[in-house]
This record gives structure tokens, C-alpha cells and sequence, in this order.
């Protein structure tokens, strides 16, 4: 595929007018912050498409590419000069790809996730740009806390704001931001539970062990089966088996992907909302179970999914 972006022919803007797409074309500008380059616009107009108009056989043929970054490796500290102050690792490759993002340490007590993120911020992609937030709470993972009452949850915050009074506030939009800003179109968020799911007699956040859940964005429905086709058989059919949260089920109510019981209080959103918030991205959220498992262990599973993801993903 050619490095060089393509602007898109005045028929293609039509096609989309017609077919519906305009907010979302006017969307994408916004998205990709620049007029010249608009983000990819023909699944938008697939989305906006109506029996009546049919979009050109070049919409849908080959979309509007965003300009390929030039090979490369650099750190961003997200929310500078504050104590929260953490580093974007960014790793462009060069070539045409997807972005995938990767946070550990959203939760300050789950070193499986950290530790990982802290590995897979040393990788290299062969395609497309990886990008890894290690210690999105760090000074939750300084005090090995979940978190501190005075930081917030960065779980239970997104959209967030960068005004917002919490500092998990300011960091959930900043990763909005920077998702938004690099068209990433998977996020991996590595936490623990305590339990594993598979062997919970009540259903409860304590017990989500290997469980990789989706529920927003355009690949919610697809996305984790297709991670566990290439994890699970590497990991085998034992006990630290990565499972969805549909299998095993209990009697009485089983657990929600989002709690609803965040909306009911006024608090945002766990990360499985990203996809509402990021244009073409899909959340994923994984699990790993604490309880006699050693925490070498999880680390090499969170490593089994990101090396799924990357392999999904053409990166690897
Ligand atoms: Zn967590």
C-alpha cells in the first residue's frame, strides 16, 4: 500500500453527503485535526448508508488513509509538571498499520498489568504504531494502592476532563485525547482481580480473574474471540485458560461488562466505554486472577494478549 495519503475526490464528499455522513465526515476532520487529511471516511459513510444511495465503488475500495508516522521511538509525559506527571511511550514503525494502545497501572495494586505494560513498552511493531501507557496511575502504583481517594479511579472516570477537580479525571481525558489524536483503534487495558471467574461462587469485580471482556467500538463483538483463537491455545486447558464473561454462568444476575450502578451515581465510565468516546476504537479489558497464581505468571498471560493483539493486528 502507498505511504502517500490520498485526499479524497470530490465524489467521495458527495457520496458521503448523500448517504447521511456528513456529521461524521465533519467528525473525522475534527478527529484527525487537520481538514487537509481527513481520517478514514468509508466506514463512517458505510455506517451513515441507506438502501437508496450507494456509496462509490472507491469509497468503499481503499479509504482515505492517514499520513503513515515516519519510523520512530519518543515518551510523552501525560498531565506534565503535576505529581500524576506519566510517560506515552510511543513506538511508530514506519508503516501503514493500526494503533494499538496498551495501559497498565490504572489500578495501583495490580503489578501483573504494570509489569507487563512495562514489557510491552520495550517491543517494536513491524506495521502500523504501538503505543503504551505503563503506569497510567502512578502514584497509585507507588503505594501499591488500587487507588487514593484524592486521585480518583481512572476506571470509573472516562470521558473524564482535563479541567475535571480529580487528577483521574484529567488523566482519562488525556487518554481520550492522545487515543483520539493517533487514530488508535484497539486499547488493551491490563488489570487483576482477586478470583478467577471461572471458579467464582458469587458473581462480583473480586472474582473477574482471566476474563478478557469487549463491550463498545466497532469490533465488540468480535475482538475477544478472536484474541483467545490465538492466546488461549498457547496457554493450554488449564486453570489460567482465558474465558469471556458469557461463559460460567451463575444463577440470579450475572455481572455487567459496565456496571450500570456508575451511571446511577453520577460517575463515569470504565474503559470498556472507550468506544463511544474514540471514533473507530475498540476496548478490551483483561483480568488476571491474583489468587495462587503467581504474579510471574499473570505477567506472561498479559504478554500472551498483547502478543494476540499484535498479531491480530499485523504488528508483530
Ligand atoms: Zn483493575
Amino acid at each position: 500500500m502507498s505511504a502517500q495519503p490520498s485526499r479524497p475526490t470530490r465524489r467521495r464528499f458527495l457520496g458521503i453527503a448523500a448517504t447521511g455522513g456528513l456529521a461524521a465526515l465533519l467528525l473525522a476532520c475534527q478527529r484527525s485535526g487537520s481538514a487537509a487529511v481527513p481520517a478514514p471516511a468509508a466506514p463512517l459513510a458505510r455506517d451513515g448508508g441507506s438502501e437508496a444511495v450507494q456509496p462509490s465503488p472507491s469509497a468503499t475500495a481503499s479509504p482515505t488513509p492517514r499520513p503513515v508516522p515516519l519510523a520512530g521511538r519518543f515518551e510523552r509525559m501525560l498531565l506534565p509538571g503535576t505529581p500524576w506527571e506519566t510517560p506515552l511511550v510511543v513506538a511508530h514503525s514506519g508503516r501503514r498499520g493500526s494503533a494499538v494502545m496498551f495501559l497498565g497501572g490504572v489500578h495501583g495494586n495490580e503489578p501483573g498489568g504494570w509489569l507487563a505494560a512495562d514489557e510491552v513498552a520495550r517491543w517494536q511493531p513491524s506495521a502500523g504504531s504501538l503505543l503504551v501507557i505503563p503506569r497510567a496511575n502512578i502514584v497509585a502504583t507507588r503505594a501499591f494502592e488500587r487507588t487514593l481517594p484524592d486521585l480518583g479511579d481512572l476506571n470509573r472516570l472516562y470521558p473524564g476532563s482535563l479541567t475535571g477537580a480529580l487528577p483521574m479525571e484529567r488523566m482519562a481525558a488525556a487518554i481520550i485525547e492522545v487515543a483520539t489524536e493517533f487514530g488508535v483503534d484497539l486499547l488493551i487495558d491490563m488489570h487483576e482481580s482477586w478470583g478467577f471467574f471461572a471458579e467464582r461462587t458469587q458473581n462480583g469485580t473480586a472474582f473477574l480473574g482471566q476474563t478478557v471482556t469487549s463491550s463498545s467500538g466497532p469490533e465488540a463483538e468480535t475482538i475477544v474471540p478472536a484474541l483467545l483463537a490465538i492466546a488461549n491455545p498457547r496457554i493450554g486447558a488449564g486453570r489460567d485458560r482465558l474465558v469471556t464473561r458469557d461463559q460460567f454462568p451463575l444463577p440470579g444476575p450475572s455481572p455487567t461488562a459496565t456496571p450500570p450502578s456508575n451511571a446511577a451515581l453520577g460517575r463515569g465510565s470504565s474503559s470498556l466505554a472507550l468506544g463511544r468516546f474514540v471514533p473507530g476504537l475498540t476496548p478490551v479489558l483483561v483480568e488476571m486472577g491474583q489468587q495462587d497464581q503467581p504474579e510471574d505468571r499473570r505477567v506472561a498471560l498479559h504478554l500472551e494478549v498483547a502478543r494476540a493483539a499484535l498479531e491480530l493486528r499485523g504488528m508483530a
